[in-house]
């Protein structure tokens, strides 16, 4: 399967994503993650792209586009992949028609997490993620077993610097203005898919399964 997953922050992509991935062997690119860890390590995309992503706005089209066409090449992803927080532009949409045609393949579905923008604040000010594998938890909603600890590894977790009410309203701008066309993009093609994304997760994860069964 080839999958998109579009949704403003906070609805719950990253939640999602590694249940799908492992119920259908699929291999999981998260822009997002991919473009913190180059910030983190300091190299010469992250440099680039690090004073959008602390405003809450896009990174350059061309950036990304140059992400995801070298990770599509990853053996892991020759079966099938998620494409989590990409494409956020039609410029980013219409690039990936092209890598993918030229690969001889296409998006099976778009998963569009619809959700009130008044229930992301809470989301997205509760989160804390493990940044080494993605997880993600919630203060309220989905605690760890001991705070501020991953479940699984034991190690710290943190919350992301942009995970603020001030840049979430740059980001969920960002998210109405030049996403949500993307949506429409796909809608005309006629595989978009939309998700009660408001649900608790257990309820998106079984709607998810009944839309890809
Ligand atoms: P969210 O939790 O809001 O869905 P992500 O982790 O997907 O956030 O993205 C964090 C930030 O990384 C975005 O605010 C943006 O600056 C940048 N980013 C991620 N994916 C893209 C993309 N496809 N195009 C442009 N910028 C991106
Ligand atoms: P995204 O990747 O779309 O930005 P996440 O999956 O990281 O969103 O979810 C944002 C926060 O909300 C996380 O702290 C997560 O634990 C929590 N969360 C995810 N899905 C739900 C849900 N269906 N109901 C309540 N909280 C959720
Ligand atoms: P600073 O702005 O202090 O130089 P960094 O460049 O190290 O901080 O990281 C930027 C932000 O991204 C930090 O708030 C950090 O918590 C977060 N971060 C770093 N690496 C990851 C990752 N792999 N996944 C998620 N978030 C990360």
């Amino acid at each position: 399967k080839r999958l998109i997953l579009i949704g403003p922050p906070g609805s719950g992509k990253g939640t999602q994503s590694p249940i799908i991935k492992d119920e259908y062997c699929l291999c999981h690119l998260a822009t997002g993650d991919m473009l913190r860890a180059a910030v983190a390590a300091k190299t010469p995309l992250g440099i680039k792209a690090k004073e959008a992503m602390d405003k809450g706005e896009l990174v350059s089209d061309d950036l990304v586009v140059g992400i995801i066409d070298e990770a599509l090449k990853k053996p892991s992803c020759q079966k099938g992949f998620i494409l989590d927080g990409f494409p956020r532009t039609v410029v980013q949409a219409e690039k990936l028609d092209v890598m993918l045609q030229s690969r001889g393949t296409k998006v099976d579905k778009v998963l569009n997490f619809a959700i009130d923008d008044a229930i992301l604040e809470e989301r997205i000010t509760g989160r804390w993620i493990h940044p080494a594998s993605g997880r993600s938890y919630h203060t309220k909603f989905a605690p760890p077993k001991a705070p501020g600890i991953d479940d699984v590894t034991g190690e710290p977790l943190i919350q992301r610097k942009d995970d603020t009410a001030a840049v979430l309203k740059s980001r969920l701008e960002a998210f109405h203005r030049q996403t949500e066309p993307v949506i429409d993009y796909y809608a005309k093609k006629g595989n978009v898919v939309n998700l009660p994304a408001e649900k608790p997760p257990q309820a998106v994860t079984a709607e998810v399964k009944k839309v890809l069964s």
